[in-house]
């Protein structure tokens, strides 16, 4: 609860069969929390309802169960509060704190563009997690239009090389789950 996730999920409860495009070998095996001992990243690519936030979700709290420190925040939160901390002074402190956990999921990265302002100090913690914590990624969009998103080339090519230099990506591509039980209501007819 601590570690700020918005909902309680685990692996466990995620229907594979629902969603074949994800490897489920390489699910279990990001579940044994080696890629954090590894410290490698995780990203989760896909369309919305897809099971990226559930699956993030399901390593964050196996993490916790290993005693492994972990945040949970979603991107406009931290879009938000990374300028608070800019503006009033406090950005190196935040960013000690979001160092601090060996495992840090950011989610839904993508919704919201980034400002320069914004781009700037998101930079500065993906430098400093770099090599030294794990994080997850989820994110709507796929890498070639991460541009978009942080509004500067530069900067997102500066970003993806530190996210991938250790990194497993997987692509969702596929249904929606929340869209499951309202087909079977025919409500597209
Ligand atoms: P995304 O983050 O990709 O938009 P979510 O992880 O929020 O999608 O999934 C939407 C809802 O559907 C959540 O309640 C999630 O637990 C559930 N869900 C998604 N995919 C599956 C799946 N394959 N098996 C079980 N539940 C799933
Ligand atoms: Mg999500």
């Amino acid at each position: 609860k601590s570690a700020g996730f918005p909902l309680l999920k685990r692996i466990e409860e995620f229907d594979f069969e629902f969603q074949p495009s994800i490897d489920q070998t390489v699910i279990k095996d990001l579940a044994t929390l080696r890629f954090i001992d590894n410290g490698e990243n995780v990203v989760f690519l896909g369309p919305p309802g897809v099971g990226k936030t559930h699956l993030a979700i399901g390593l964050g709290v196996s993490a916790i169960e290993q005693g492994i420190p972990v945040l949970f925040i979603n991107a406009s939160v931290l879009i938000e509060q990374l300028k608070e901390a800019y503006h009033s002074d406090q950005l190196d402190r935040y960013l000690k704190k979001l160092t601090r956990p060996g495992l840090l999921i950011i989610d839904e990265i993508g919704y919201l563009p980034f400002d320069a302002q914004a781009a700037y100090c998101f930079f500065q913690l993906i430098s400093r997690r770099y090599e030294h914590g794990s994080t997850i990624f989820t994110s709507n969009k796929s890498f070639g239009n991460w541009g978009e998103i942080f509004q500067d080339q530069v900067i997102a090519a500066a970003l993806l090389d530190r996210i991938l230099h250790h990194c497993r990506t997987v692509n969702i591509r596929g249904e929606s789950y929340r869209m499951k039980d309202r087909k079977s209501h025919k409500l597209w007819v």
